[in-house]
Order: structure tokens, then C-alpha cells, then sequence
């Protein structure tokens, strides 16, 4: 994988990927981003607006959400957050160094209010590992699958 496309949101959705997703494919294609990405710091992001690399795996079957208003506003507000724009390009670790710099665990609740997902808990928990500088949870199992 060379280059790994990400929207705003996503940044903050890698931290608490367990494992679960919209579908097999899906599943497969996030784990295999989360570990390259959690294997090497260095692997290069660029931030895009709108569908990205994760999206591109949404099962044309499911209530197709990617181009909603409401998810690219959460986009604005991660980047805005993170102090990043779309078209930058930087290492995930710099990604991860934001993180730590500029957001705390129960910026989840208000950055992702209306998220599905949030109730998990797995968010905040990842932002809280990146934070106390932890390692997210090793996926590579599942990955080598
Ligand atoms: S709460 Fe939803 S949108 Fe927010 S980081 Fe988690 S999965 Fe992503």
C-alpha cells in the first residue's frame, strides 16, 4: 500500500477499529490500512475531501452515507480540530502527533455526536492509548487471514 487516502473522520475512526465494519470487504480493507499503518508510523497519508480509501469498500447494498453533509461536516471539524487541511500529506505518526498535541478522549462525543459507532466506547479508548503514548491494538492476526 503506498500512499493511503483519508478523510477527517477516519483519522479518529483507525484509533478505535476492533475489527468491526459494514461488511466483509469493508473489514478486510480497514484492517489492512490499520496495520500498515500501525506496523509503520512512516506510511504517508493524504487527507482528501469526501469518499476516501475506506469508503471505497462501503457495500453498494448498505444506506450509503459517505457523501452525507452531516459526515463532511465531521470531516471540517476533525481537520479543524487537528489543525490539518484537505491536501496535506504527512506520515501517519504526524497524524498520531496531532492527536496527542490537540485532543482529548471526550472530544469523541462532540466531534461524532451522531455516530452510530460511538457507543462502543472503542474511540475514546483509542484516542486515550495515542494520548498516554500506547500502542493501539495489534489487528495482524486478523489481517494475515
Ligand atoms: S464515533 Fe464514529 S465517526 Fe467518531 S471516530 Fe468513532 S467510528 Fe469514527
Amino acid at each position: 500500500m503506498s500512499v493511503i487516502r483519508l478523510r477527517g473522520h477516519h483519522l479518529l475512526c483507525l484509533l478505535g477499529y476492533r475489527g468491526m465494519g459494514y461488511s466483509e470487504e469493508y473489514v478486510e480493507n480497514m484492517t489492512r490500512v490499520y496495520v500498515t499503518l500501525n506496523r509503520d508510523g512512516s506510511t504517508v497519508v493524504e487527507l482528501v475531501e469526501g469518499p476516501d480509501d475506506l469508503c471505497a469498500k462501503f457495500p453498494c447494498s448498505g444506506d450509503y452515507h459517505c457523501q452525507n453533509e452531516s459526515v463532511d461536516a465531521r470531516d471540517k471539524a476533525v481537520f479543524r480540530k487537528l489543525g490539518l487541511h484537505v491536501g496535506d500529506t504527512l506520515p501517519w505518526q504526524g497524524v498520531l502527533d496531532r492527536i496527542r498535541a490537540f485532543t482529548q478522549p471526550g472530544d469523541i462525543a462532540t466531534l461524532c455526536e451522531s455516530c452510530g459507532w460511538r457507543s462502543y466506547g472503542v474511540c475514546e479508548e483509542g484516542v486515550g492509548l495515542v494520548i498516554q503514548g500506547l500502542p493501539l491494538p495489534d489487528l495482524e492476526r486478523k489481517a494475515s487471514k
